[in-house]
């Protein structure tokens, strides 16, 4: 229960939802925009955060949706990430999205959701990034498109008030998408380290979430990486800056476990002792 009156907006349109946080925001109102709400709801009746209105993005029927374009698999910001994994267009992200979080709140927690979300981890957005996704976002002059590589820097940046509508995976993004998920106790648990790493002609991406207190990537120009004589030692080289340390395991253990882990992808050599 949340333990004080909350004020609840069901827009059905974009710009009902964007007119809807610029006015609440205008009459120094605390909302925020919701989507599966597996996480505003939680720090709500945990009073982890406070607000005064949520505005339910569900109302927008496009946004629920998932498009199959020419060039494009257009996901709406609220599908939730269920539907994406039994969706026959996306295996390629299925692998990664099917490891968040446990069957029954992923049939409430949405792509945009976790994308937008506050927590370290954000796991979705190492596919997304992997394959040079685009997104559509809303302000006050309408539908924005922007790669999520120009957008996305530990967080999601968007102006005040924007809100994220749908995403954009490149149906022949090339390349060879693996990854590999390792938690410190069971399987369903935050990741101490979750790597994502897509080889395609032209680059190398590397992702990684858990790893610091946001997600973090590297894009590797090929013929770069063709050339590493250490492409372990390379690789951790690029991230070791960001590990951190906590409860769930130190920065060393993390690095360990990532020099190890590229070893396996690459074929390279890692001696662990
Ligand atoms: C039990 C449990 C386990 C979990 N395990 C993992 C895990 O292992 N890995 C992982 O990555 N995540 C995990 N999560 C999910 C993660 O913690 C987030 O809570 C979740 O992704 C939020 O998605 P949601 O759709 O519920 O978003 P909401 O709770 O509705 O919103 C989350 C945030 O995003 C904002 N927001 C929502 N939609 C939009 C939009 N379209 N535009 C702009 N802002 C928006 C909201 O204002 C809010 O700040 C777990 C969650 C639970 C409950």
């Amino acid at each position: 229960m949340i333990a004080y009156n909350l004020d609840y907006f069901k827009p059905e349109t974009t710009e009902e939802a964007y007119e809807c946080m610029k006015t609440l925001k205008e009459d120094k109102v605390n909302a925020l925009y919701y989507s599966g709400g597996t996480e505003v709801i939680t720090n709500l009746r945990k009073g982890a955060s406070k607000a005064d209105a949520v505005i339910d993005l569900k109302g927008i029927v496009e946004m629920s949706e998932i498009l199959v374009e020419d060039e494009y698999i257009v996901v709406g910001a609220n599908v939730p990430l269920n539907v994406m994994i039994e969706h026959p267009e996306l295996e390629s992200v299925m692998p990664i999205l099917n490891k968040i979080a446990d069957h029954t709140v992923r049939n409430a927690l949405t792509i945009g959701g976790n994308i937008c979300g506050k927590l370290p981890f954000r796991e979705a957005v190492l596919p997304l990034l992997a394959l040079n996704s685009s997104i559509k976002w809303v302000d006050e002059s309408g539908i924005k498109e922007s790669l999520l590589r120009d957008v996305f820097d530990k967080r999601l940046k968007l102006p005040p008030n924007a809100f994220l509508y749908q995403i954009m995976i490149p149906r022949n993004a090339g390349g060879q998408m693996i990854s590999k998920r390792m938690e410190a106790h069971t399987e369903v648990d935050y990741p101490i380290l979750h790597v994502v790493m897509n080889i395609s002609d032209t680059e190398v991406f590397v992702g990684l979430s858990g790893f610091s207190s946001f997600p973090v990537y590297q894009l590797i120009p090929r013929n770069v990486y063709d050339e590493w004589s250490d492409p372990v030692g390379s690789i951790a080289g690029l991230f070791e800056k960001d590990a951190k340390s906590d409860e769930r395991a130190s920065k060393e253990y993390r690095v360990h476990l990532l020099k190890n882990q590229i070893a396996l992808f690459t074929g390279g050599a890692y001696d662990s002792l």
